[in-house]
């Protein structure tokens, strides 16, 4: 495996490949790998010639209260995990944005909820990061996870709406043996917030087999309230009920919807989502 740090030496290396005709394949990640991030390397992996993975903790998709200092990194371990997973290059880039960057890509709307209501900066700094990691990297197609599926939807209207020739594919969202989803983000949880945080998962699968009782025509509020029981966050942020596609509001579960969560327990930010299907 390959170890890229240079932003233009890498987008050289991936001007060439696509003119020999390569295809080359993308998984972004902010570090601190896990299985969740491995599984979207073995997505790419079986779709490229050539597969790069970036390791870029953004400083513009946080809030000044949040936690880029201390966000986990594992250099050493990372690299590992990527080349066992068969990446050909690790592009960990020291120096990513010019010193005058001035450039920001914003998609509006679907930011606007969840995720992007709390958190004012974030989706625009994902955009601007990832519009220029493919600006470098050149991808034929990019892999993201569904555990992040507002994202994945922010990635893809972005994609389309600016015309950008990559194929974005969505990975399923990988869990832990005991239903968390898995998270670099899962290190700073005690035993005991551990614990409490496994009631995402556990309100989303308490939705899912209420709904499978009462079938298709239940409505959202139905289903809310029986998981904002289960719901033991110290924060709650929201629990929404949407069409997988437009991420707008479903009142009336008649056909598959995605279920959204996100909140804190001891300060730690925690995200799960889920498939309703009636
Ligand atoms: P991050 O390093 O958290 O920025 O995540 C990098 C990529 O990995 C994003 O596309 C995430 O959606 C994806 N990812 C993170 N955790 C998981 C998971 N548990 N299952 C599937 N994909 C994940």
């Amino acid at each position: 495996m390959d170890h890229q740090t240079d932003p233009l030496a890498l987008q050289a290396e991936a001007l060439r490949r696509r003119a020999e005709g390569q295809r080359i394949g993308f998984v972004p990640t902010m570090g601190y790998l896990h299985q969740g991030h491995t599984s979207l390397m073995d997505i790419a992996r079986s779709q490229c010639d050539w597969l790069v993975v970036s390791i870029f903790v953004n400083p513009l998709q946080f809030g000044p209260s949040e936690d880029l200092d201390r966000y986990p990194r594992d250099p050493e371990g990372d690299a590992a995990k990527c080349a066992g997973a068969g990446v050909d290059t690790l592009f960990m880039p020291q120096h990513f944005y010019p010193s005058d960057h001035s450039t920001s890509v914003a998609v509006a709307g679907l930011t606007d909820g969840f995720c992007g209501a709390s958190r004012p900066n974030f989706f625009g700094g994902i955009t601007t990061v990832v519009s220029r990691l493919f600006g470098i990297v050149q991808p034929s197609v990019a892999v993201f996870g569904e555990k992040d599926f507002q994202q994945l939807a922010v990635i893809r209207r972005m994609v389309r709406d600016l015309a950008m020739p990559i194929e974005v594919i969505g990975g399923p969202l990988i869990r832990d043996t005991d239903g968390l989803a898995m998270s670099s983000r899962n290190r700073y949880l005690t035993p005991e917030r551990r614990q409490r945080a496994l009631s995402l998962s556990g309100a989303l699968k308490h939705m899912q087999a209420l709904l499978s009782q009462r079938g298709a025509g239940t409505s959202a509020e139905t289903l809310l309230a029986a998981g904002r029981e289960i719901l033991d966050f110290d924060e709650f942020d929201y629990l929404q009920i949407v069409d997988p596609d437009t991420l707008k509001d479903m009142p009336i579960i008649d056909r598959s919807a995605r279920a959204l969560v996100g909140g804190y327990i001891g300060g730690t930010r925690l995200i799960d989502n889920m498939a309703l299907i009636p």
